[in-house]
């Protein structure tokens, strides 16, 4: 948090990434610049609760190094603008994204994008990712489609909107956690006990100087103890501001 890194999109239900290659800045065969356009994306989307997981890549040009097509949104530079692919994924069972619209600018991009995601959020299954979405979706992608590009359900700017309203909103939740020391003394080990330490989460000096779960071999062999600190904001009298693991 100290170095300016948000911590948590990383395992969320929400936007976790946006891969981007290196675009027109770094790449001779650039024709957009991918890398701008990943930062605005990942700093609009980023913390959007949704079904599943949402992963997006930008690539600067057809060559498609940032494996757009590979994710839930992949947004791929062309002389004219950007085509906007929807419905991506790796992981076991792999689909390439559909082709949604072609040549666009940067704003209806963007627009195109918050209604998709909006309209995904609103209508699939919990832990339903947007390849399965749509495949079930009568009509899959043209049906996609009218919705996002031809707003056939009369519903664009409710969809946009509720975006807006979580781009205005959005707060990085871990570091306001860090922050409030109510809610960070929900993270100790025993409520009922804050002084305790918890002898059987044990952690270890791996092998790149980082700190990882002992293994039972570890712990059992009680060679390892080592000491960690434990960030907290106004401990209760009597509570441990380092907890010996
Ligand atoms: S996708 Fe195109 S612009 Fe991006 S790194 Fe590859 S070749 Fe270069």
């Amino acid at each position: 948090m100290d170095a300016g890194f948000e911590s948590g999109q990383a395992y969320g239900k929400s936007l976790r990434t946006v891969k981007s290659c290196v675009g027109s800045t770094w790449c001779r065969f650039g024709v957009q610049d991918s890398v701008a356009m990943a930062i605005r994306l990942e700093l609009r989307y980023r913390g959007l609760r949704s079904p599943h997981k949402l992963k997006m890549g930008v690539s600067g040009c057809a060559r498609e190094c940032a494996e757009a097509r590979g994710k839930d949104v992949g947004v791929i530079a062309t002389a004219d603008g950007w085509n906007l692919y929807v419905g991506g994924n790796g992981g076991s069972t792999p689909a390439h994204a559909q082709l949604l619209a072609k040549d666009l600018d940067d704003e209806t991009l963007i627009r195109y994008i918050d209604r998709y995601f909006m309209y995904y959020i609103r209508t699939a299954d919990r832990l339903q990712r947007t390849a399965r979405w749509q495949e079930e979706l009568d009509g899959g992608i043209r049906h996609v489609e009218d919705v996002v590009v031809h707003d056939s359900l009369g519903i664009a700017a409710d969809l946009e909107a509720a975006m807006a309203k979580h781009v205005d909103t959005y707060v990085d939740e871990w570091a306001e956690t860090l922050r409030d020391p109510d809610r960070l003394r929900r993270f100790r080990s025993f409520v009922n006990a804050p002084g305790q330490v918890d002898d059987s989460i044990t952690l270890v000096p791996d092998e790149r100087g980082q700190m990882r779960p002992a293994t039972a071999e570890e712990k059992r062999s009680r060679l390892i103890a080592t000491t960690i600190p434990v960030r907290s904001a106004g401990p209760a009298a009597g509570e441990p501001t380092e907890s010996r693991v």
